[in-house]
């Protein structure tokens, strides 16, 4: 056999398009919660790249799942269901408030199709002018136009304008800046349970509640965007079951393949069909190879067992990084559920969340930022204890440089 092309990492300023800037060792094999690079160097993952490799990495569940089902039928097109993705869609609906489900393959699809769905109903509800999407400033839903128009962060849209309009950005947390500006005239309001990217920030349970009482009031659809919090991540199946706020339309995707990718929109008979053949879709949406897949992961997780680990697993990572914080005194606040957590710098060291994930990643530890002033923490959900101790082990060796 030929031998493969040899790369190294500076091959990626040659020929890769630079929206991205990975670090400077390129990984080459994982196994649970520990991976290797072209060095043979192992890492500690408390990355789970980015609350998506929710059972780690190469987990038998998931690697039998996908070789399974890629000797049968990897796809077929929307013109064709298939077995894997029906036996999905009944699994996320007898688990949530949904009834019906929309398969997409990312999160910023699930959310596209969710503030379409929103803008149908809208119009077919008659209201004149019944367009108006609410989000919230920090917001981090998506890449597409849509999607980042609906995101709270300009640096993410205004290089593309002229934008999708009819969107409005509030505080969040701020009910009343919401109830401001949600009217007869707003088709959706759009909220991260715990936004993620915009710094690991926990929804309040009386902000929910008050967006839920008025999108009833005024006929507007609540979306819960649980792209980064669900299947788990949270400790709850889903982070609205943890609120105990309903919303209408949920997305989800990242942890729900595990790795493989994967998205969907889940909603209910009430507002499902103004979705009727042809208005929207999608050619992998739903394929066979990453429902199957999908479908292998949502079970293994979605068992008493997983969901009570990821609720130990918090207070066993928060015990250690409190234990770290007393000696260094770096962060200010120690947040989130599950393991989805956010370590906030301190005024004198803000800025610097970039420095500490590059100084954790020569100490053999994947670890991510969420804005410039927050270490984050979304290692898969069943990470062994012994590989929490390694990784603070080496936080710390990371955090005595920044100290320094
Ligand atoms: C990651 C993320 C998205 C976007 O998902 P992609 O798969 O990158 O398109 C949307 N919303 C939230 C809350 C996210 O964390």
């Amino acid at each position: 056999m030929e031998q493969p092309i040899s790369v190294t990492r500076s091959n990626f300023n040659d020929w890769m398009v630079p929206v991205f800037a990975p670090a400077n060792f390129i990984p080459v094999r994982g196994e649970g919660s520990r991976i290797w690079d072209q060095e043979n160097k192992e890492y500690i993952d408390f990355a789970g790249g980015i609350a998506v490799n929710a059972l780690g990495h190469a987990h038998p569940v998931a690697v039998n799942a996908l070789t399974e089902q890629a000797i049968k039928l990897w796809h077929v097109g929307n013109g064709y269901s298939n077995e894997p993705v029906l036996r999905l869609a009944k699994k996320l609906t007898e688990n949530t408030f949904a009834d019906k489900v929309f398969f997409c393959n990312s999160g910023a699809e699930a959310n596209e199709a969710a503030l379409k769905l929103a803008r149908k109903v809208g119009l077919d509800s008659g209201v004149a002018g019944k367009s108006g999407i609410v989000a919230f400033n920090n917001a981090f839903h998506g890449r597409t136009l849509f999607t980042v128009s609906a995101g709270g962060q300009p640096k993410y849209s205004q290089d593309f304008a002229p934008l999708p309009n009819g969107i409005s950005h509030v505080a969040y947390n701020d009910l009343e800046a919401a109830k401001a500006v949600i009217n007869e005239q707003t088709c959706a309001v759009i909220v991260e349970p715990i936004q993620g990217e915009g710094g690991v920030i926990p929804a309040d349970i009386e902000f929910l509640k008050g967006l839920r009482a008025l999108c009833d009031e005024f006929g507007a659809l609540l979306i819960f965007d649980e792209v980064q919090t669900g299947v788990g991540r949270t400790g709850a199946l889903y982070a609205y079951m943890n609120y105990g706020v309903t919303p209408d339309v949920l997305t989800t995707a990242k942890a729900l393949g595990g790795g493989f990718p994967v998205g969907a929109m889940l909603t209910t008979d009430k507002f499902a069909p103004h979705f009727s053949v042809g208005t929207h879709g999608t050619t992998y949406g739903g394929n066979p190879l990453a429902s199957a897949v999908a479908g292998a992961v949502f079970e293994f997780i979605n068992t008493p067992e997983v969901l009570e680990g990821v609720k130990h697993r918090h207070q066993y990572f928060l015990d250690a990084l409190n234990t770290l914080n007393a000696e260094y005194q770096v962060f200010d606040e120690i947040r989130g559920q599950g393991l989805l957590i956010g370590c906030v710098l301190k005024a004198e060291y803000a800025g610097k969340a970039k420095d500490i994930t590059t100084w954790a990643g020569e100490e053999g530890l994947l670890a991510l930022i969420a804005g410039p002033n927050v270490v984050r923490f979304t290692p898969s959900l069943i990470i062994p204890e012994q590989d929490i101790d390694e990784g603070i082990a080496r936080l710390k060796r990371a955090l005595a440089k920044l100290a320094k």
